[in-house]
């Protein structure tokens, strides 16, 4: 895994179970696609206790965001 989460996002990250970790990424609102779509170029950080994770769509290239809330 090479993403550039910060140390504090990574360390949450490690704890989200593999499989719930692939639908968070594969189940993200693209605007532009109107849709859901995969998110890649994954980086993450903490927001008010949150992992916001951020990256592109895998369709049409917009940037994309989501909370991996839940995990
Ligand atoms: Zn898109």
């Amino acid at each position: 895994m090479s993403e550039p989460f910060t140390p504090e996002a990574e360390s949450y990250w490690q704890l989200v179970p593999a499989r719930t970790k692939e639908v968070v990424l594969t189940n993200v609102w693209c605007r532009q696609c109107q849709g859901r779509t995969t998110m890649i170029q994954v980086s993450g950080e903490m927001v008010a206790g949150d992992l916001l994770l951020t990256g592109i769509c895998n369709r049409c290239g917009a940037k994309v965001a989501r909370l991996a809330e839940g995990a």
